[in-house]
């Protein structure tokens, strides 16, 4: 999910943009305002209760390394031939090209696989009041949506933006019958429900990968939050290719066991359960508490007593102004230009 939204932080500031009648903004803006928040924080407690759950059950000494598939010279003739027999939705065509050529065959088998099937569906306002209002009331509004489960993009916007579709398109094209990128579902016997985890992680990756991969400013990202999170989290991997790969062949047990090098199992999975706040749940105080997820994430990679690893992730952790003059046990003064910037 990609929302425009995301990039108004904080939400409640911003209501003014859906309330353009100046008359009707208290009477209609309190509202929404209650049910935005009470919206964040149910999604909160669901997080909250499929992640314990996991992280009770979940033992990593017996979490072994994926393997992925190796494609053979054969195997990658016969996928060109896919690829050239395509019938890519229009607006996705340009996007899947500027893919193919920049990601590494490996990790296109999924892509061609769900572009094979893909549906692309505009859902306007006439067409379901329902949903949009819905999306609207919603703490985490979208402008467009992958669907796993139908293989389908779905968007509500007249005219999508290319960043939104290129960050739709990478969810599409890291999913497997499984997982979603670093997304996943697990069944819980107990209560009978599928618990899903991973998605805040998902969210940051897939739009870390946006912008690397189709050239859009990181600064400008939505999820900065969760973004923030998964490039500290990628400096655990020797290789930063590795994460991507993990990523494309819906492996969150890969950055499970890159990060129990260090860390603890409790300590992935509470770590987890924050960006997954941080993503679906946003709430405007979240500025302050990443900080504290990103010291805890600090704590445990310099246990890697690795100086290449720590300085790369020191320099992610001192974008944050606020961070870099508090780790040095300096103090400094608030003026304008440092409060109007967003410090994750
Ligand atoms: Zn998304």
């Amino acid at each position: 999910m990609n929302s425009w939204f995301m990039q108004l932080m904080p939400e409640f500031q911003n209501l003014q943009v859906f309330v353009p009648i100046a008359s009707t903004y208290l009477a209609i803006s309190t509202p929404i305002l209650a049910i935005k928040f009470s919206d964040a924080l149910k999604n909160r407690k669901n997080f909250k209760e499929s992640n314990y759950v996991l992280a009770k059950n979940i033992d990593h000494t017996n979490t072994l390394k994926p393997t992925y598939i190796k494609l053979s010279a054969r195997d990658k003739e016969e996928m060109q031939k896919a690829i050239n027999a395509l019938k890519t939705p229009e607006e996705l065509q340009n996007i899947a090209d500027d893919f193919f050529e920049k990601i590494d065959p490996d990790e296109q088998r999924n892509c061609v696989r769900n572009l094979e099937s893909l549906g692309y569906k505009h859902i306007s306002f006439k067409d379901d009041i329902k949903l949009h209002l819905k999306n609207f009331l919603s703490s985490t509004t979208a402008a467009a949506w992958y669907i796993p489960g139908l293989n389908k993009i779905e968007d509500l916007e007249m005219m999508p933006t290319r960043k939104v579709l290129c960050h739709e398109f990478l969810h599409m094209a890291s999913a497997n019958s499984i997982c979603a990128g670093f997304q996943g579902t697990r069944y819980d016997v107990n209560t009978g429900k599928y618990n899903v985890f991973g998605s805040g992680i998902n969210e940051g990756y897939t739009e870390l990968l946006t912008c690397r991969l189709f050239n859009y400013d990181l600064k400008l990202c939505t999820y900065k939050i969760p973004v923030k999170l998964t490039r500290l989290m990628e400096t655990f991997f020797d290789n930063p290719e590795d994460m991507k790969k993990a990523y494309f062949n819906g492996s969150l047990e890969e950055l499970y066991i890159e990060f129990c090098k260090y860390g603890s199992n409790e300590e992935f999975w509470s770590i987890m359960h924050d960006i997954d706040n941080y993503a679906y749940a946003p709430l405007s105080f979240d500025f302050i508490n990443s900080i504290g997820t990103q010291m805890r994430l600090y704590k445990v990679i310099k246990r890697s007593d690795n100086p290449e690893k720590i300085k790369k992730f020191e320099d992610i952790l001192d974008e944050n102004k606020f961070i870099a003059l508090a780790r040095r046990g300096m103090t400094f003064k608030l003026d304008d230009g440092i409060k109007k910037e967003k410090h994750i």
